[in-house]
């Protein structure tokens, strides 16, 4: 299995995230071998729907650099990013995406609208996936257990 030393430390966000009750993902940006944004999924605790780990990571790294654009800086996530957080990462202008475990229900990568194969997409990171996947998916799915029982 591929890992990652910066994949680890999203995956502490992640588990840092279930045990607030938020859905367990977590997000960290690198710049130069250093983290310069590191976040799980905030929404229940901001009221904000964007409040996404991997916004969320995004907006620290900006607010860190003092600049909209995270240009040379490579992303590492625990789940496939959404629509609305792939584009956040075009926008950006991350150089590398990598995530962990696929999300064929939520994705907008590899599945659904992959939206960086659209033609309104004007900057596409490289793609990294299946880092880290096992914990990654293991941390999602004891989740919705606990959610069930
Ligand atoms: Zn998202």
């Amino acid at each position: 299995m591929k890992t990652n030393e910066f994949m680890e430390l999203a995956l502490e966000e992640a588990r840092a995230a279930g045990a607030r009750g938020e859905v367990p993902i977590g997000a960290v940006v690198v710049l130069d071998g250093t983290v310069i944004g590191r976040s799980g999924n905030r929404t229940r605790e901001l009221h904000d729907i964007t409040a996404h780990a991997e916004v969320a990571a995004i907006r620290m790294a900006c607010d860190a650099l003092g600049q909209e654009r995270l240009t040379g800086a490579d992303l590492y996530v625990t789940l496939e990013p959404c629509t609305m957080c792939a584009a956040a990462i075009s926008f950006s202008r991350i150089r590398r995406l990598y995530y962990g475990a696929e999300d064929p229900k939520g994705g907008g990568v590899d599945n659904g609208v992959r939206f960086y194969a659209q033609p309104t997409c004007h900057h596409a990171p490289d793609v990294y996936s299946g880092i880290n996947e096992v914990q990654a998916a293991e941390i999602l799915r004891g989740f919705f257990q606990g959610k069930r029982d």
